[in-house]
């Protein structure tokens, strides 16, 4: 069917190159394109030889110029940015320059502000619809599935959706002291900022893990969780019309939070540049360097993940709760593709997106959030391609 072109090469986008390479009808060349070529060039020794072809690149992902000249020498329909939040702007402006489809997982930050906002890549709009291209933002599990699942709830089993709660929970153990599941400095920097959620039209902040509430997750058990500002937040409180109120928890141990608590009380976690023996460093970065590569986690981790979404809201004039969510083995995933569960639930997710868009079921031009399109496409691949979803009527709810 046609071409991708896959920028980055880390945790998430390796695991969408093992899905792809599963789906050669749809992908039937795909060209692997990040800072560090040897870890693209390791990806496509371990594939080659299937029915997608593969090729590979070294690629400055945050200069324009250099995104243009790669697409136009590979063609393909479409891009899916796997690299990190910061450089979505630059592959956006590339993919308008050159009139090619894009998707990604995580909305653009700039990198001396942890800010999670839609606002940077809404403002492509009207450029990418005269365009004639698609961008689908957010196709990954949270955002990704979470507004899939929103969009498949409202369309089949509500009139109105007035509260949803994403719970996201990861009951996987890798045996390190301490490690994030994705780039540390993305998740750090995501849960050392404060909490907000959607109530009555506005958002409502909190302290950093100031709300903590315990959930009872099918197949996981009991387990603590604390609300966070998720970035789905903001487009479902626009795209869900009659919302009223929208959290997002995600679970953390106690000795995790300990961990993250000293490093923060240090400064550790810092994005402010520091000057260390004559060398601007940033003391969050630094910090990655010295922590497991996520990547690495595979292999050692155990346990499963639960990541879903509880609605309640009306149909039919009466009221009614709904819950949607994916329980995902981090050992049956490491066999399957050799990375944990964390990378699999968003690269299997990313594979789905850039699939949609490469059929024309999802044909839209224009700049759009996940939830915007129609979820039943979608919903029946994530059951093909290893994130099966399951439904409760009766679900216990969080106060
Ligand atoms: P990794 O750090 O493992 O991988 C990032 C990759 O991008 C690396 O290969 C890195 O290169 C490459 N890269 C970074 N900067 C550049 C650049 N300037 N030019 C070219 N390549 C670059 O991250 P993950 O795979 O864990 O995460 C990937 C994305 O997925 C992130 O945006 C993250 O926020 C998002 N994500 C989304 C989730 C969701 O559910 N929606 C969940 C988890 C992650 P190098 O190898 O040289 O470092």
């Amino acid at each position: 069917m046609g071409k991708a072109l896959i920028i980055g090469a880390g945790g998430v986008a390796s695991v969408t190159v093992h899905k792809c390479c599963q789906n050669p009808d749809v992908f039937e060349e795909i060209c692997i394109a990040s800072r560090t070529k040897s870890k693209c060039d390791a990806l496509k020794e371990k594939l080659d030889g299937g029915r997608t072809k593969i090729s590979t690149a070294q690629l400055d992902a945050d200069n324009v110029d250099e995104i243009i000249a790669l697409i136009n020498e590979f063609k393909p329909d479409v891009v899916i940015n796997l690299a990190l939040p910061y450089q979505d702007l630059t592959i956006m402006d590339a993919c308008l320059a050159t009139k090619v489809h894009y998707v990604d997982t995580a909305n653009y930050e700039p990198l001396d502000t942890a800010k999670f906002e839609y606002k940077w890549q809404w403002a492509y709009r009207e450029k990418f619809k005269e365009a004639g291209i698609t961008a689908l933002l957010g196709s990954g599990f949270d955002p990704g599935v979470t507004g899939v699942f929103s969009a498949y709830a409202l369309k089949h089993h509500f009139d109105e959706i007035h509260y949803i709660d994403i719970l996201d929970a990861n009951a996987g153990d890798h045996g390190h002291h301490f490690a994030t599941n994705f780039n540390p400095e993305i998740n750090i920097r995501e849960i050392t900022s404060k909490g907000r959620y959607f109530e009555n039209g506005e958002f409502v902040e909190t302290e950093p893990m100031e709300i903590k509430r315990v959930y009872n997750f099918p197949e996981i058990g009991e387990k603590d969780m604390y609300l966070l500002y998720h970035e789905e937040l903001e487009s479902l409180a626009l795209n869900i019309t009659g919302i009223k109120r929208i959290r997002f928890f995600m679970t953390f141990s106690e000795k995790y939070l300990t961990h993250l608590r000293v490093l923060e009380n240090v400064g550790m976690t810092s994005i402010e540049s520091i000057n260390f023996e004559g060398k601007e460093i940033v003391p969050i970065q630094f910090l990655k360097t010295i922590l497991p590569d996520p990547a690495s986690l595979g292999p050692r981790t155990k346990g499963k993940t639960n990541i879903g979404c509880i609605f309640k809201g009306v149909k039919d004039g009466k009221e009614k709760t709904y819950y949607l969510y994916n329980v995902c083995d981090h050992e049956e995933c490491y066999k399957e593709v050799g990375s944990q569960a964390i990378s699999y639930t968003t690269g299997v997710p990313a594979m789905i997106g850039a699939m949609m868009i490469m059929t024309k079921k999802w044909d839209k031009a224009g700049v759009y959030n996940i939830e915007e399109f129609d979820p039943d496409p979608f919903m029946e691949e994530l059951n093909k391609w290893g994130l099966p979803w399951k439904e409760s009527f009766n679900p216990d709810m969080v106060d």
